[in-house]
């Protein structure tokens, strides 16, 4: 019997995900996003994994790049927050780091690093109001940059989209408009799309020059869970039946219970029994990355089939109403999100986003 809980990842489906964003923008680079250890598959897997297929990665922070390169990866690597001071700006050069630069303190960092950096990206603030410079201040930052000698062929511009997930939502056109008149006459790459914007079909922006050489960054798709909010009744097999979960998290069956007539399950009985039903319990629970907020009626998947979450997700357990699935027991394996529920289901049911869950998920359990 398998004791613990443990994710299995599926090397193939993230491939194949990434095959199918490429789809969704032809001609358009790929730079898949693998902040947060890879949306929590692991870094380094995700990498070695997607290296091939991929045009460049791009990860949040430059300890992040650091990792990546001290493991082997040597191809292009974005850094979406960019160096924090001087000495960042100079591990970039080191390491042929592309950082994102998005304030002017970074400028400033530049400065005094004393190095030159020959591929930079110029984050615009077109809406979000997150990080970025402000459009106003494109002409001084590319004059500065280029006069200290940085960029040359290699400096670029990207934004990022704050509602891309509802395509219909008016922040859209105004932040892609923004970032229209931002880059033209430029030189350089730009950049835009989340996963939601390749949905959406904005891969190339809102296609006004779309000879430019764009590129993408893909984060949550290529994990096969997909950006949009999820509606309550979205089938097992999810949104877009063509993203597969690269995640499975799995944990066994590894008690039952025959909770008499109003018997509580769980702390805090805040579940109480009718009498007749099987309780399984499942060695899964918030140290392992389950979510606590998880409230009864959560689906878990046994044999097949998915079955309600009664009762308080404990530390390392929770507890399933097997009483549909009268041929489970012990030993079985129940799976948490993955193949056969989708991460977003679960996350929908939590009051969460798949993001979270994925990330969420505790090291301990992804393979070495
Ligand atoms: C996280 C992130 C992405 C990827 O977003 P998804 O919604 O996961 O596709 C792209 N760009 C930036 C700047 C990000 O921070």
């Amino acid at each position: 019997m398998q004791r613990a809980a443990s994710i299995r990842l599926d090397p193939d489906a993230l491939r194949h995900n990434l095959a199918l964003a490429r789809g969704l923008a032809p001609g358009v680079g790929m730079w898949p996003v693998i902040k947060a250890e890879g949306y929590g598959h692991g870094l380094e897997w995700t990498a070695r994994t997607l290296a091939e297929d991929a045009d460049g990665l791009a990860v949040s922070a430059v300890e992040e790049a650091e990792a990546l390169r001290g493991a082997g990866y040597d191809g292009p690597l974005l850094v979406l927050q960019g160096p924090r001071d001087a000495a960042g700006v100079r591990r970039c050069a080191e390491l042929a780091l592309q950082p994102a630069l998005h304030a002017r303190f970074q400028l400033d960092a530049l400065a005094q690093a004393g190095v030159v950096l020959p591929e930079v990206w110029v984050k615009f603030n077109t809406g979000m109001n997150r990080l970025g410079f402000v459009p106003g201040e494109a002409d001084r930052v590319e004059h500065a940059l280029r006069s200290a000698g940085h960029g040359g062929q290699g400096l670029h511009w990207m934004t990022h989209m704050a509602c891309a997930d509802d395509p219909a939502d008016d922040h859209n056109a105004a932040q892609l408009a923004a970032f229209r008149s931002i880059v033209a006459g430029r030189d350089g790459a730009r950049s835009v799309a989340n996963s939601a914007a390749l949905f959406a079909g904005w891969g190339r922006g809102d296609g006004h020059g779309a000879d430019e050489a764009f590129r993408a960054r893909p984060g949550i798709m290529l994990y096969g869970c997909h950006p949009a909010s999820v509606p309550a009744d979205t089938p097992p097999e999810g949104p877009d039946a063509d993203l597969r979960p690269v995640m499975t998290v799995q944990a066994p069956v590894i008690g039952i219970q025959h909770p008499a007539p109003g018997d509580g399950v769980g702390y805090g009985a805040t579940w109480t029994a009718h009498g007749g039903e099987r309780i399984g319990i499942v060695a899964m629970g918030y140290a392992d990355g389950y979510p606590r907020h998880a409230p009864t009626g959560t689906p878990v998947r046994v044999r097949g089939q998915l079955c309600p979450l009664v009762g308080r997700v404990s530390m390392d357990m929770l507890a399933v109403d097997l009483s549909g699935v009268p041929e489970a027991g012990v030993g079985d394996l129940a799976t948490l999100w993955g193949e056969g529920l989708p991460v977003e289901r679960v996350a929908r049911a939590a009051g969460t986003i798949g993001y979270e869950l994925l990330t969420r998920v505790a090291g301990r359990l992804r393979p070495a």
